[in-house]
């Protein structure tokens, strides 16, 4: 009895209640939400000077073309006297500089805390033919913009962030043979109707500093406004709030961000090519060739297929075959 007179109480409450919103008071205008102010990532730049390298012209070269495998390659734990990797064993640890922001390459494991991803797993194979253990690294995060010195000033012994090999940056550091081959795309809402950079003449296009991407979108014929920032997560953040009007980056960046953003699509097709070698520093010719005797490795194993399955598998395009080496002797 009591029980069912609670419940008449809470009704006659409830449509008090309902009765009170609609005919006592006006809807609370939701407009003005569009003109928040929102805030801009740390260090973005718009219509940035293009970097003084930018201005030389390029040298002719062939920069995929890397230094011979080192053959035969030496055992773990036995690097050869006098040698880079031999200095690297005696230290006990890789120091490579990889990224913590782009899923599927390289990127934190928000469970475990542990980076992961394609490149990462190029970092643990070095590791392993150098210690035969794959965990001896020490992993130092770098942006775009930080890769060339972290390898000039020798902070790091490696370089595995979806670098692109350029005869540019061949004048400062050395490359490995290639280990992927992306190419850059545009990234845009899932509503848009933007399919090429010609297209957005004028509008904001988003990269990070240091990249091929920005010196694209800023050289493009089309005149689209690069706007450039540390980190890629920050072109996306900027995408989201309607900030810019694209990214534009490898489509291997673009994908971990198509994975993690149902809002956003990749649109066009391709429109540069973005061989990525790992970057060592210039004296390091000989860590140069043990590196391309790891990636041979690895792709005779089957370790290069089987970790581009585990992260680029579900991008659902067809496994490519491994880039074939080329080497300058
Ligand atoms: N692959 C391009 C580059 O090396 C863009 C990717 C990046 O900067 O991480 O500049």
């Amino acid at each position: 009895m009591r029980a069912k007179a609670n419940r008449v109480a809470v009704l006659a409450l409830l449509l008090v209640g309902v009765t009170g919103c609609a005919g006592g008071g006006r809807p609370v205008d939701l407009a003005t939400v569009d003109s928040v102010e929102r805030p801009a990532p740390v260090g973005v730049e718009e219509n940035p000077a293009p970097p003084s390298t930018s201005a030389a012209p390029a040298p002719d070269c062939d920069p995929t073309r890397s230094f011979r495998a080192l053959s035969p390659m030496p055992p773990p734990r036995q690097m050869p006297a006098g040698s880079t990797m031999k200095k690297i064993q005696d230290s006990g640890k890789l120091i490579a500089g990889v990224d913590q922001n782009t899923f599927l390459f390289g990127f934190r494991n928000p469970t475990t805390n542990a980076l992961e991803g394609f490149d990462i797993d190029r970092v643990r194979e070095i590791a392993k033919a150098i210690f035969g253990d794959g965990n001896k690294v020490q992993f130092k995060v770098v942006t775009s913009a930080g890769r060339i010195d972290a390898l000039k000033n020798k902070d790091v012994h490696v370089v595995v962030r979806t670098m692109t090999a350029t005869c540019v940056r061949w004048q400062d550091i050395n490359f490995s043979a290639i280990y992927y081959q992306a190419g850059q795309r545009l990234l845009v809402d899932r509503a848009s109707e933007v399919t090429s950079l010609g297209q957005l003449g004028g509008k904001k296009v988003c990269a990070a500093k240091g990249s091929t991407s920005i010196k694209t979108i800023a050289d493009h014929e089309a005149d689209p406004v690069p706007v450039q920032v540390d980190n890629w997560s920050d072109c996306l953040v900027m995408l989201q709030q309607g900030q810019v009007e694209a990214m534009s980056t490898d489509d291997t960046i673009l994908s971990g961000m198509v994975a993690q953003d149902p809002n956003v699509k990749m649109a066009g097709p391709r429109f540069t090519q973005e061989p990525y070698g790992i970057g060592i520093p210039k004296e390091n010719e000989d860590m140069v060739r043990f590196v391309n005797g790891v990636l041979e490795q690895s792709v005779a194993s089957g370790s290069w297929a089987s970790s581009y399955d585990r992260w680029l598998g579900r991008t659902g395009e067809p496994r490519p075959q491994p880039p074939a080496p080329k080497y300058r002797d």
